[in-house]
């Protein structure tokens, strides 16, 4: 059973249900809508055919809506512009009219402000480099560097520039608001530069009456700085290494991921390594060496989740990447670790308890942990602790967090009916795991719920061979 989660961002490669299908038979665990692209007509189409399938498979999928935020791009182009060397591109801002053979509009004002004469701007993903020759108005007259084809809606990124866009723009809110009445598990926030910017989106999912996580995406050096910020306002931490890679120089790429990594494990905040982990077979059936050792290495720091986005989006062999990824987390998971959950800070009492039930499977030999959990909570602090040997059995009664468990490092979420008396309750789960065979008879289960003290409902750890 894997451990590390797989996260697929949906494009038009894998729009039909039939690919859908395939990529949670493969492992999918969580579907990612990007809503720099996503229009809101397939956004409504896509979800509920989503829950269909999960239902059919019956899988814990989540999904996740990932907004735009304050990001800079290019606009609409009737076509792609072939720029080469030395080629002049116009940046055009607030309607200013170009009369040079190639430009392009860019949705922020205030580039006029943040660059100057000499500056260097990058456009998607870094690939098009142009130096800035002159501004005259609301247009920005540049050289192009490094040549390269310009779509349309391409990305910009100004390495260590403030950007003086709010954090959640009028778009995202309407995303958000979308992403709220179709029940979205988790939402993501682009380019978060503080944690104001958590709680703003706190506030405006609470209006929404969305319980959905949050998802902090770390993509600038003013996020990596804020770091410890970020854990605390976020419910789940992205390396966003796609704009992180640019807004950071690259050697440094590493290092952040490593650190942001073993910060998240010792506060026992779930993350995410996002971007780039199989680039290669947007086109190619195979991954590169150098890929399979990415996606291991991230494995082997025990993230929870580890994410695909071109290729599963729009690359050639979507089901085939989520094969990759599968095969390679069962097998680096089976060599082990690097223990960053070992220094993990364990808060309250509740967060103590686990940690005994964790100590207890570890030192039986096929041990199995059950957890009984309400709101998510309990099942958390499980995975917080990452144990190698034993799956997590999430029984919650809640289809919400049923869902939202689907990102967490080794849980495996089952949605079963919580009685008035919690032993009636802790039988139902083992006859589920005997007749599905999760477990075997002879098989330690540690489990994790509460037993009645009177009035009370105190936790308690059992230990019970399994039939
Ligand atoms: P994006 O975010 O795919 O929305 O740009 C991820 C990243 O930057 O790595
Ligand atoms: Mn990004």
């Amino acid at each position: 059973m894997r451990k590390t989660k797989i996260i697929c961002t949906l494009g038009p490669a894998t729009q039909e249900p039939d690919v859908l299908r395939q990529l949670i038979q493969k492992g999918a665990d969580v579907f990612r809508l990007n809503m720099s692209h996503a229009d809101h007509g397939s956004v409504r189409e896509i979800v509920p055919r989503i829950r269909a399938l999960a239902e059919e498979a019956r899988r814990s999928v989540g999904v996740l809506l990932d907004t735009q935020g304050p990001a800079i791009r290019t606009g609409d182009l009737e076509t792609d512009l072939q720029l080469k060397q030395d080629d002049i591109l116009e940046l055009t801002v607030a309607g200013a009219q170009s009369e040079e053979p190639y430009s392009v509009n860019v949705n922020y004002d205030g580039l006029v402000d943040d660059v100057s004469v000499g500056d260097n701007i990058l456009v998607d993903n870094g690939m098009i480099r142009l130096a800035v020759l002159e501004k005259r108005g609301g247009r920005i007259r540049t050289r192009v560097i490094t040549p390269g084809r310009l779509g349309s809606r391409r990305h910009i990124n100004l390495p260590g520039v403030h950007v003086n866009l709010p954090p959640l723009t009028e778009k995202d809110l309407a995303d958000i608001s979308l992403g709220a009445e179709l029940g979205a598990d988790f939402v993501a926030l682009s380019f978060v530069r503080q944690k104001s910017d958590l709680d703003e989106l706190r506030g405006v999912l609470v209006d929404n009456r969305s319980n959905a996580l949050i998802i902090a995406k770390i993509e600038d050096q003013l996020a990596v700085r804020a770091i410890g910020d970020m854990i605390e306002g976020a419910d789940v931490i992205m390396i966003a290494r796609g704009d992180l890679g640019i807004e950071c120089p690259m050697e440094e790429l590493p290092i952040i991921q490593r650190r942001i990594v073993k910060s998240c494990l010792r506060l026992g905040k779930p993350v995410i390594v996002a971007t780039q982990m199989l680039e290669s077979m947007i086109t190619n059936p195979l991954p590169t060496r150098a890929e399979i050792t990415d996606v291991a290495n991230a494995v082997f720091e025990q993230a929870d989740a580890i994410m695909l986005s071109g290729e599963t989006s729009l690359g050639r062999y979507p089901v085939e990447c989520v094969r990759v990824l599968n095969r390679v987390a069962v097998r680096i998971e089976r060599s082990g670790g690097a223990g960053y959950a070992e220094s993990a800070i364990l808060g309250d009492n509740r967060q103590k308890t686990v940690a005994s039930a964790v100590l207890l499977a570890n030192s039986l030999a096929n041990s199995k942990i059950i957890v009984f959990t309400r709101r998510g909570a309990m099942a958390h602090n499980v995975s917080k602790l990452r144990p190698e040997n034993t799956p997590i059995f999430a029984f919650t009664s809640s289809e919400e967090v049923y869902r939202q468990l689907s990102i967490y490092w080794g849980v495996y979420p089952v949605k079963i009916d919580f009685t008035d008396d919690p032993n009636a309750t802790i039988e139902a789960a083992e006859r589920f795991l005997r007749r599905t065979k999760l477990t075997a008879p002879g098989d330690q289960l540690v489990i994790i719920g509460d037993v009645r003290a009177g009035e009370e409902r105190i936790d308690s750890v059992q230990l019970r061979t399994a039939k």
